[in-house]
């Protein structure tokens, strides 16, 4: 029978001097290098011969990607380098970005959170990413420096299916930015998990809402599923029902049945198709409604 974990390959350590350097590298070597952050997802994938690159980059030491800045009008600034402790330990995210410390602490364990990052989470593009739902709902954009340059990157369209982004050969991920969240926001995320510790969610369901005096429930709200799509999953048409109202449980549990309806889950070692998509209703109308009763 096939080792599951054969150990881990030869492979070169590269530590670039420059971003541009960096970039210039993984663009020459196209399929055999790869940029790494905490190693979290990138050391066990080399491990059990999934991934077999010859060069790994170490990115975490260049330009600004080791910062954590809040700005009251741009919103906060994440380092890729920056681990998830960090981040969950600081004031400024906890006052205005409580919702991504909240989703942070669900991964995994202390130690693993030690070395990963936010950025490597989303950059994985599992559609079980449990802090890419808190980066959806907050409308984060991502910063990347590649062979032309910076760029922006929406976190919306990142996304293109289980382990692929918008990101190409020489494209470096720098940090997410998170623009100053909605006055008066609440927000939530479930996971449900077959364990409390250091396990992928079988479904995650983050939900933010905010008063907004345009809508007919007076309320607005985001929602991102985890873990049942091929990417992350915003389900436009149950925050449609959440906005038009009245906000009452028969609109929270509608809304709850669109999200259900939106998703398009897999079988797997985690769950059936079959549970995840009652799991994404049950927890959509718990989630929603733990939210509206916080803005009430
Ligand atoms: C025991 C264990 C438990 C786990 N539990 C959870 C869990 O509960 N929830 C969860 O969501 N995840 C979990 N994970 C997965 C992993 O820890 C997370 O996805 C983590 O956030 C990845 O961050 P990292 O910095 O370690 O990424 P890395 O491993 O460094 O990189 C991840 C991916 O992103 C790419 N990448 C990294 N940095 C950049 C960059 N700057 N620019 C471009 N691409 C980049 C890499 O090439 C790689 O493809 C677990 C992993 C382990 C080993």
């Amino acid at each position: 029978m096939a080792d599951a974990h054969p150990g881990l390959p030869e492979f070169d350590y590269i530590r670039p001097a420059s971003l541009a350097d960096a970039s210039k590298f993984l663009a020459d070597h196209a399929g055999e290098a790869r940029p790494f952050m905490g190693g979290t997802d990138v050391f066990v994938r080399m491990r059990d011969g999934i991934w077999k690159d010859r060069y790994l980059v170490d990115v975490k030491h260049l330009d600004g990607t080791s910062d954590l800045r809040f700005d009251p009008k741009l919103g906060l600034t994440i380092g890729a380098g920056v681990p998830m402790n960090t981040l969950i330990a600081s004031p400024e995210v906890q006052e205005h970005y409580p919702l991504l410390a909240q989703a942070a602490k669900t991964v995994a364990a202390y130690q693993l959170r030690n070395r990963a990052t936010v950025v490597g989470n989303i950059c994985n593009a599992s559609p079980a990413g449990d802090t890419i739902g808190a980066c959806l709902v907050y409308e984060g954009i991502m910063i990347v420096y590649g062979p032309s340059g910076r760029r922006e990157e929406p976190l919306r369209t990142f996304f293109k299916g289980p382990g692929q982004t918008v990101l190409s050969p020489g494209d470096i991920a720098l940090a997410i930015r998170l623009p100053i969240p909605p006055a008066g926001h609440a927000g939530r995320y479930l996971k449900l998990g077959r364990n409390r510790l250091s396990d992928l969610a079988i479904v995650g369901v983050t939900a933010l809402g905010y008063p907004d005096p345009e809508t007919a429930s007076g309320f607005r709200f985001r929602l991102a599923l985890a873990a049942v799509a091929p990417t992350p999953l915003v389900p436009d048409e149950a925050e449609k029902i959440l906005a038009e109202g009245p906000l009452d449980k028969a609109t929270i549990a509608k809304a709850a049945e669109a999200a259900m309806n939106a998703s398009s889950p897999i079988d797997d070692v985690r769950g059936s198709a079959r549970y995840r998509r009652l799991m994404v209703r049950n927890l959509t109308r718990q989630a929603v409604d733990l939210v509206v009763a916080e803005l009430s």
